[in-house]
């Protein structure tokens, strides 16, 4: 059976030096030009775009009628001979021996392609498949697809099993309300809003260091530019370590990620226009309390005590200028399963990673012993019977462990510059849009 062909080369495939030689080229229809004698189709596919050249006394009036018709954005193949042409872009064009029309797009478009008219973020989202065929938005994720690889061979490289833990889960995991529940049967279970109690069991297996890339639901009805519903999570725990040495593995795998992707995704980077500045750890560590200080020296007041607000960490990240920790938060504004410092218990081994712009992680050292866990979740007011499935865990051995989760959507929003998080996960979910 003979197999059929629709596509041998992508478009930065062919250059000029195949002048002579027979490609199939296959995509969409960008653009039609008639020029006197001459009809040009403008193909585009993944990697750029072919200038398909018809001599008009050359082609049937047949042919000549059917592109004629051909409406933009429908999908073709080509076959044809490459001819080196300095005028056509990338210098070359290809003279075609065969068009077929592979599916003919109806019209007129939800939106328009090129990108050249600007919509609203809303419009292009209701057409994500549209909106995509623009290699601005599209390279957007051809990046995302490396920072996740980045990432994993990161963590590979030091030790960490990559892990998946369940995302129905019977009980909130730091408390709270910001969970949507689901009906499970006959019970009422949960979205996972993070993968923190499991992660955390998995030190009590000996398994040691892990991590999970997945992702976390949370019913928080912001709607802010930072907050999605449905966000994606990298996150790590380790055992035998501290939350400095957690801090450490954090710092050098956001700086990695920068290297590796400008190395690797130049082309994606020149298209968004972005230039990833130099990233070098280890980043700036600065204290809650000096925080504070920082702030009220800038005429932000915050009470001891209090979480960032979201001008506060604008303020701040203004006066830092780079990626930086905020460290020794107070023991109540973090989760109960944060390790206070010895002998001074009203602050504790939380961080959170900032960039200027936004929080990118939050992390600590946790608590290991069985009986000061319980005791802390009830201080936090919440009933250890609910958690019983993850204290028992901290009988029978459990070593001393931290961790971290990093926002995927976050790091790659602050390192391409783009202002709404939406632009960076395929189908976002927010307060309004569970469509598509
Ligand atoms: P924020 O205060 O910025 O809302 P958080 O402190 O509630 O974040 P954590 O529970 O610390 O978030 O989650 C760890 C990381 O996961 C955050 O630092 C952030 O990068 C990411 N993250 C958390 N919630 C969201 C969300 N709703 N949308 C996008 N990313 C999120
Ligand atoms: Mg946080």
């Amino acid at each position: 059976m003979e197999r059929v062909v629709l596509r041998t080369h992508y478009s930065n495939e062919i250059n000029p030096g195949m002048d002579g030689e027979e490609v199939v080229v296959a995509g969409w229809l960008h653009e039609r030009r008639d020029l006197g004698g001459l009809l040009f189709l403008i193909l585009r596919d993944r990697e750029g775009i072919v200038q398909v050249t018809l001599r008009k006394d050359k082609t049937s009036e047949e042919l000549l009628e059917r592109v004629r018709r051909l409406s933009k954005e429908s999908v073709i193949s080509v076959r044809g001979v490459v001819r080196s042409d300095k005028r056509a872009p990338n210098g070359y064009e290809l003279i075609p021996r065969e068009i077929k029309v592979l599916n003919v797009a109806a019209t007129p478009l939800p939106l328009e392609v090129s990108g050249r008219i600007k919509s609203e973020l809303d419009t292009r989202l209701d057409s994500r498949f549209l909106d995509l065929r623009n290699p601005r938005n599209r390279e957007i994720f051809r990046i995302r697809s490396e920072v996740l690889k980045t990432i994993r061979s990161f963590l590979d490289e030091r030790g960490f099993i990559e892990v998946n833990t369940p995302k129905i889960v019977a009980a909130a995991t730091e408390g709270g309300t910001a969970l949507f529940p689901i009906s499970y049967f006959e019970r009422e279970a949960f979205l996972s809003q993070s993968p923190q109690l499991y992660k955390q069991m998995m030190m009590a297996t000996g398994l040691d260091r892990v991590y999970e890339i997945a992702p976390i639901f949370r019913a928080e009805e912001h709607d802010t530019t930072k907050h999605l519903n449905e966000a994606t999570s990298a996150d790590i725990e380790a055992a035998f370590v501290d939350h400095e040495w957690v801090m450490g593995v954090l710092e050098e795998l956001v700086a990695f990620v920068y290297e590796n992707i400008r190395e690797r995704c130049g082309k994606s980077l020149e298209i968004l226009g972005v230039e990833l500045p130099e990233v070098k750890p280890p980043f700036e560590r600065i204290t809650y309390t000096e925080a504070l200080e920082l702030l009220t020296e800038h005429g932000v007041e915050l009470e001891w005590g209090e979480d960032l607000s979201t001008p506060a960490e604008k303020t701040l990240g203004e006066i830092m200028g780079a990626h930086y920790f905020i460290v020794e938060w107070p023991t109540s504004v973090k989760p109960y399963y944060t390790m206070p410092f010895e002998g001074r218990e009203e602050v504790c081994k939380a961080f959170d990673l900032m960039h200027p712009r936004v929080e990118l992680a939050s992390g600590s050292q946790r608590i290991h012993d069985y009986e000061m866990l319980r005791a802390s979740i009830e201080k936090h007011g919440l009933s250890p019977e609910s958690f019983k499935f993850y204290l028992e865990a901290f009988r029978y051995g459990m070593p001393p462990h931290a961790g971290w989760g990093l926002g995927i959507e976050r790091l790659l929003m602050t390192m391409l510059e783009i202002e709404n998080i939406r632009e960076v996960i395929l189908f976002p979910r927010d307060r309004r849009r569970l469509v598509p």
